[in-house]
């Protein structure tokens, strides 16, 4: 018994990673009284990708794993670039994740008020001076990190001056750009987040939240730790870039923090994609110049064109773990991400039969106008399944690709004189194609053993291939849309030049005409995963009309990543 009880507490307190080790430290410690308490803090001017579901896994995950909260804070601080479509959308896909922030919703802009109080005190405390350099000026003035910066002409105006000034800047007095608001902390620094940086810009434009309230906002650096303080959140976990500016972060919050309560921040690695981009940036401008077809396309590493494709919730959260939070940064290839879902639909989907690029098999010898119906387990994966009926006949929809005249040895499909098993039907044997004047093939013609029906007794003789195929009367037309990768090369990123001229030309095939069994065109509702037997894994797209339905390719059926690991 003592055996048993030892293996689950080291299974409980085992199989942390590096931040929820820190956290539970922390709680141990009885640090901020023992609380926890997360947020998730996206900018509202993009769409979200697969990044921020790791980053959401982590900020609601860990919350839920020590009994905390996980806030959710909209970081708009830039009325210029943000919409509240994108707000909308930003709940839309954390609910479909499967996490929830409860009343826990909040916004920065909440906070301009006490984030401008705390930049007087910083003035009259002698922290801060208004700048009246460009942009430029600043940052010609900024050093490297060998040598040490120089000090704006500003830098000594009286707190007075500086009170004036600011206080004007919010009324709008001044041009955009003209003024900035700098903390002054040393332009020697050897972190150069600390030579003097701006804490305060002019914008002009309305915010959608305060509307013409405010006409100087917060850059990140003064708003975020800020805004975690204000909040509660004791843990302000975030990508390895905000490293350098993680004693930013601890220099302004420790104007309000004490021993009793300080927001503590933790970086973990970022994710980034073969094959495809995350910066909302680019995805942003894929979007505007309808290099895809919208937010969602799916092709898109955006969370809504994950889910058009048939990604499962499920599916992302495995693959998030299964890469896990380290402190280095990778590329993660996204064939381990397509096998979480492979993996995940093999458990889920209803196996169906559909034939995407189809040519006519003709059954000589069997009667015309006979039908006969066949039954077809719905998933050997889930016994509750069970199995649903197919109409066969005299003439067949059979897949191109899966007849060859003159086949290369070891073809084991279609080719005249061998046999092949129809699944689920009978074995047939080829007999001969039909061209036409170009010599395509037009139809194929075969004859059935009528002795071979499966399930019944002595059915089983041995052949080496077994084709899908779908009934050509009762069959029915639908569009099927399959896609390669976003981006013909492994990392976009890292690659000169223009990210767009490395778009991968043939990323959509639209099929129209695929075939379709009956059964599968009455009951496909948008979102609906199939597995189209032998092809992979097909979700219904909305754009599906009554009459019409629209199928996603989701994924092929070869596991690649097994293979990538065996090389
Ligand atoms: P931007 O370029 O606009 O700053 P962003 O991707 O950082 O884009 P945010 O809205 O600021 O967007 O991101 C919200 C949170 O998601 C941040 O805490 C950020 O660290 C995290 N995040 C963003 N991208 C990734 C990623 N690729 N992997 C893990 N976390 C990410
Ligand atoms: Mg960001």
């Amino acid at each position: 018994m003592d055996e048993i009880k030892e293996t689950v507490a080291a299974e409980e307190t085992g199989g942390l990673n590096f931040v929820e080790q820190y956290i539970k430290e922390d709680l141990e410690a009885g640090k901020n009284g023992g609380r926890l308490n997360t947020r998730f803090p996206p900018e509202p001017n993009g769409y979200l990708h697969i990044g921020h579901a790791k980053a959401i896994i982590m900020d609601f995950g860990a919350a839920e794993k020590f009994g905390g909260t996980c806030n959710l804070r909209f970081d708009d601080t830039n009325p210029q670039k943000e919409d509240t479509e994108y707000v909308e959308a930003i709940k839309r896909d954390i609910h479909w994740l499967g996490f929830d922030w409860g009343d826990r919703l909040y916004y920065a802009s909440d906070y301009f008020q006490q984030l401008y109080d705390l930049a007087v005190r910083l003035i009259k405390e002698g922290h801060a001076y208004v700048d009246e350099q460009t942009s430029e000026q600043i940052a010609a003035q900024k050093g490297t990190p060998t040598e040490p910066g120089v000090n704006s002409p500003y830098r000594d105006r009286p707190v007075e001056e500086n009170l004036d000034l600011f206080e004007r800047m919010n009324k709008g007095e001044f041009e955009e750009g003209s003024m900035t608001l700098r903390a002054k902390i040393d332009m020697a620094h050897s972190n150069m987040h600390f030579r003097d940086p701006i804490i305060y810009r002019i914008i002009k434009a309305p915010h959608w939240r305060t509307g013409d309230k405010w006409k100087v906002y917060p850059m990140y650096d003064f708003a975020h730790g800020q805004s975690d303080y204000f909040e509660g959140v004791t843990h302000s976990i975030c990508t390895l870039e905000f490293v350098p500016h993680r004693p930013l972060y601890e220099y302004f919050v420790k104007f309000l923090a004490d021993e009793s309560y300080c927001p503590r921040q933790i970086e973990f690695n970022r994710l980034n994609l073969t094959y495809t981009v995350m910066s909302k940036r680019k995805l942003l401008q894929l979007v505007k110049e309808g290099l895809v077809r919208g937010w969602d396309d799916p092709r898109m590493p955006t969370l809504c064109g994950l889910r058009r494709r048939g990604y499962t919730p499920e599916s992302i959260r495995d693959f998030v773990n299964r890469i896990g939070y380290t402190k280095y940064e990778a590329l993660n290839h996204i064939e381990l991400l397509e096998h979480s879902v492979r993996e995940d639909l093999n458990k889920r989907a209803t196996r169906v039969s559909a034939v995407v690029n189809p040519v006519k098999l003709v059954l000589t010898n069997y009667p015309e106008g006979k039908t006969e119906t066949m039954q077809m387990d719905s998933n050997p994966e889930d016994p509750a399944a069970g199995t649903h009926d197919m109409p066969f006949s005299r003439e067949l929809w059979i897949e191109r690709e899966d007849f060859m005249e003159n086949p290369p040895k070891k073809f084991f499909r279609m080719t005249p004189g061998k046999e092949v098993r129809l699944k689920g039907a009978y074995i047939v044997k080829c007999t001969e194609c039909i061209k036409d004047a170009d010599g395509n093939i037009t139809e194929i013609h075969a004859e059935y053993d009528p002795e071979t029906r499966s399930g019944l007794p002595g059915a089983d003789r041995k052949v080496k291939g077994t084709l899908h195929w779908v009934s050509v009367p009762t069959a029915v037309d639908a569009e099927v849309r399959d896609y390669d990768r976003l981006f013909s090369v492994e990392n976009p990123s890292a690659e000169e030049g223009d990210f767009r001229d490395l778009l991968n030309p043939d990323s959509l095939i639209v099929r129209e005409g695929v075939k379709i069994e009956p059964w599968l065109a009455d009951r496909a509702k948008e979102g609906d995963h199939y597995q189209f037997q032998r092809l992979g894994y097909y979700t219904v797209d909305p754009d599906s009309k009554p009459g019409k339905l629209v199928f996603n390719k989701t994924v092929g059926l070869k596991d690649t990543w097994a293979k990538m690991q065996k090389k």
